[in-house]
């Protein structure tokens, strides 16, 4: 029979716990009743007493507890129970990582089906998409798409072309800064877009996203001469998200991709030794989709015109893609 503290369920949990930084109160979003965060997190009841009385935030409302679905995320990925909801979701679309570079270098067609909800529409609507864009020539000056109108739906549909490469970093100055950058122990989190930007704030308390991480090393490649780009796109998984990671340009002249996130995230959730060291610093699989907005953007925005400006978005935004 298993004891507190002994059951190695417990025992992740507990260790998910360690170093956990709740999102700031100034940026929480608590939506999700007791419930739903039980149903994302997969735990048993004493988990689930365990994380409430450890730390994780619950603010009150009229018919019981709400909680951030970023904090519960945050403990989730980092709980090595491997059936939450977002363990299975990222093993899932980052399972590429483990697979022989034959799977993931290809080319690939992808049809983009992106629907984007206001969930509390009032009146005519603002709405702002940054569309796909292509790798090798990424447009000079970008500019997003902006329309009007009633309606509380839209549905974009974008075809786009893919190439994974399987590349090493060349230039030895580049792969060991790269190395360097990528050995710090840092803990994989989903942040509000203001707070990620902050990559300071991030770095000091251990923490990376895609936007803090390409931030935080696109500043440190740059301050050492190498020429950088940030790109943001989309990673197709079983689901499609929004994702940011670093080009740099090799010694052979060649832009390289550095994905400092996901670098970070496979390594919790398949252990250190699991994944190619060139799988997230020189390569691209042909699951990352290009966009056009800067880094830190949201890729589609949008604002009621009749609602006051200090209102939430609401905007739900779900994309699907099809391989042709
Ligand atoms: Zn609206």
């Amino acid at each position: 029979m298993s004891t507190a503290g002994t059951d190695p369920t417990e025992a992740g949990w507990r260790a998910a716990l360690d170093g956990f930084v709740p999102v700031p109160a100034a940026h929480a979003r608590p939506e999700l009743d007791a419930t739903a965060a039980r149903h994302l997190l997969r735990c048993p009841p004493r988990v689930w007493a365990l994380l409430t009385d450890g730390g994780l935030p619950a603010r009150p409302a009229p018919d019981g507890e709400r909680y951030d679905s970023r904090d519960l995320f945050n403990l989730a990925v980092h709980s090595g129970s491997r059936t939450s909801v977002p363990e299975v979701a990222l093993s899932l679309a980052l399972r590429f990582a483990r697979q022989d570079p034959g799977h993931w270098a290809r080319e690939r067609d992808w049809d983009l089906r992106t629907t984007l909800t206001c969930l509390r529409h009032r009146g005519e609507g603002h709405w702002r998409a940054w569309p796909p864009g292509s790798y090798d020539t990424p447009a000079p000056d970008p500019a997003p798409r902006h329309w009007s109108g009633p309606g509380a739906v839209h549905t974009l549909h974008h075809h786009v072309r893919t190439r994974g490469v399987h590349a090493r970093l060349e230039s030895p100055r580049l792969r060991e800064g790269i190395a360097d950058a990528l050995a710090r122990p840092l803990r994989y989190v989903r942040m509000p877009a203001a707070v990620r930007a902050d990559a300071d704030w991030m770095a000091e308390r251990g923490l990376v996203d895609c936007v803090s991480g390409t931030l935080a090393l696109a500043r440190r490649l740059a301050a050492a001469g190498h020429e950088v780009r940030g790109r943001t796109g989309w990673l197709v998984g079983p689901q499609v998200t929004a994702h940011t990671w670093l080009d740099v340009r090799d010694d052979d002249g060649r832009w390289k991709s550095v994905d400092v996130a996901h670098h970070h995230l496979a390594r919790t959730l398949f252990g250190p030794d699991a994944v190619a060291p060139e799988a997230f610093a020189g390569s691209r699989p042909d699951r990352l989709v290009p966009g056009t907005a800067p880094v830190g953007e949201e890729p589609f925005t949008h604002r009621c015109l009749a609602a006051p400006a200090d209102s939430p978005t609401n905007l739900d935004c779900q994309i699907s893609a099809a391989s042709r």
